[in-house]
């Protein structure tokens, strides 16, 4: 009986992440058409989630647009003024969300036309480790794909980045599926849903944390005296209790920028919640990544971010 329950629950979920998936593809799609030489990376993200809340869908983490060596995490700010340059290279990395269901997918734009072996490095890599994706493969296997893909046009992975399984309100959940052959003999499950997302560069491999911050999580209750910190956390525990969210989300409560990142830095001085600073190549190589989400299936697998 308890049995049947949780194949029931699973099926609902699959319903549900098939919106999702639908969803933040068509959000990617609707970011390609904006992501231009000139245009501000402040007004393209909120475009973009205002499109998701169009939907009908919520945000399963705040719109990341990385540029460069950035390879993730990166979000503008609330007064950011920066714009895509001629020769950025744009890593968008986004998901829908409705009921806890988490959509997570990615593409890279070259904008000057100048990298497209990088661009094709991730975006191959990601096809090929796909088409081995089915119940029993092994994640070790997968990442060999990637690396091997990767490889052959030129450029290293980035190693301690990777895919992750996909539960209700945990975006990166077990198991972590590397982009290189570290040899783990875990294998997936039919029914599992994954993201697979190979980063390739020409620098180092790796990636380390920048001192950019805008993207947070929430941790837990928290005391603090500061007024503003207090409004903030209550906002923060009613909204964005389970997943991901950017500063500039809360920007409306505040007068001032100075107030609202005040607030921030004291519920992060006192544990209420947590940064996931922007990652930065080690070597400030460019980087490109592709990312699809997908449920693993007895022969293979359906991707659902399409
Ligand atoms: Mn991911
Ligand atoms: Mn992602």
């Amino acid at each position: 009986m308890e049995e049947n329950d949780q194949i029931a629950d699973k099926e609902e979920v699959l319903k549900i992440a098939e919106g999702v998936g639908s969803v933040s593809h068509k959000m990617l799609e609707y970011a390609r058409e904006r992501v231009k030489p000139g245009a501000k990376l402040l007004d393209v993200a909120n475009a973009i989630e205002a499109f998701a809340k169009e939907q009908g869908y919520g945000l399963a983490f705040p719109v990341n647009l990385s540029i460069n060596e950035y390879a993730a995490h990166y979000t503008p700010s609330s007064e950011d003024k920066r714009m895509f340059g001629e020769k950025d290279v744009v890593k968008i990395d986004l998901g829908a969300e409705k009921d806890g269901v988490l959509g997570d997918c990615a593409i890279t734009l070259d904008l000057s036309g100048e990298n497209g072996k990088l661009i094709e490095a991730s975006e191959e890599a990601l096809q090929n480790a796909i088409s081995t994706v089915k119940a029993g493969v092994k994640l070790g296997d997968i990442g060999k794909v990637i690396e091997d893909t990767i490889k052959s046009k030129g450029y290293v992975p980035i190693k301690n980045l990777g895919g992750h399984g996909v539960r209700v309100n945990d975006l990166h959940s077990d198991p972590f599926i590397p982009n290189y052959g570290n040899g783990d003999e875990t294998v997936l499950n039919e029914g599992d849903i994954i993201a697979l997302e190979p980063f390739a560069t020409n620098g180092k491999g790796y990636v380390v944390n920048s001192d950019f911050y805008e993207i947070y999580g929430y941790v837990g209750e928290a005391a603090t005296r500061n007024g503003d910190a207090r409004i903030m956390l209550k906002e923060i525990e009613k909204s964005y209790r389970n997943n991901p969210f950017a500063v500039r989300w809360l920007s409306e409560l505040f007068s001032s920028s100075f107030s609202l990142y005040s607030a921030v830095r004291e519920l992060l001085r006192v544990g209420a919640i947590e940064v996931y600073p922007a990652l930065a190549e080690s070597g400030k190589g460019l980087v490109s990544q592709f990312e699809h989400e997908m449920v693993v299936e007895k022969d293979g697998c359906r991707v659902l971010t399409k």
